[in-house]
């Protein structure tokens, strides 16, 4: 079993899209640990997304995420990572395969709807970054 961290953004938020999208990842097999709505600081954002620091849409992608609260959970199940981003697709919607998540929902390369950790090194950093101890089952 393995776990991962996903963050319906707050375009999947506003547009009404959490619990569609929840369910695609329940049916595959994942079980849901944890999961709350929060509005996230400029502080958190940082940290999240300290690998992009510096590039040019840097600032846009802080500024979106803090924009409106996410929800943000973890999933657990068998290759948890790798399922959920297979779901996922490409990080560009406009790009990303029909039937993946991106590709029904998304034409944008920074309003995708979800994030999910890329390696077991990140959802466990994530995970530990976004939930205390006790929040998680
Ligand atoms: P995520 O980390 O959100 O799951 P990812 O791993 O597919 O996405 P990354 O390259 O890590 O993609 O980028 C993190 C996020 O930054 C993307 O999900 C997207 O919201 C935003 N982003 C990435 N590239 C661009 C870009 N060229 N222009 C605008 N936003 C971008």
């Amino acid at each position: 079993m393995q776990r991962t961290l996903v963050i319906f953004k707050p375009d999947c938020v506003h547009r009404r899209l959490v619990g569609q999208i929840l369910s695609r990842f329940e049916a595959k097999g994942l079980a849901v640990v944890g999961l709350k709505l929060i509005q996230v600081d400029r502080a958190l954002a940082e940290k999240h997304y300290a690998e992009h620091a510096g590039k040019p849409f840097f600032e846009g992608l802080i500024g979106f995420i803090t924009s409106a609260p996410v929800v943000v959970g973890v999933l657990e199940g068998n290759e948890a990572i790798t399922v959920v981003r297979t779901l996922l697709g490409a990080t560009n919607g406009v790009a990303a395969a029909p039937g993946t998540i991106r590709g029904d929902y998304s034409s944008s390369k920074q309003n995708n709807l979800v994030h999910g950790s890329d390696s077991p090194e990140s959802a466990e950093r994530e995970i530990a970054m976004w939930f205390k101890a006790g929040e998680v089952a």
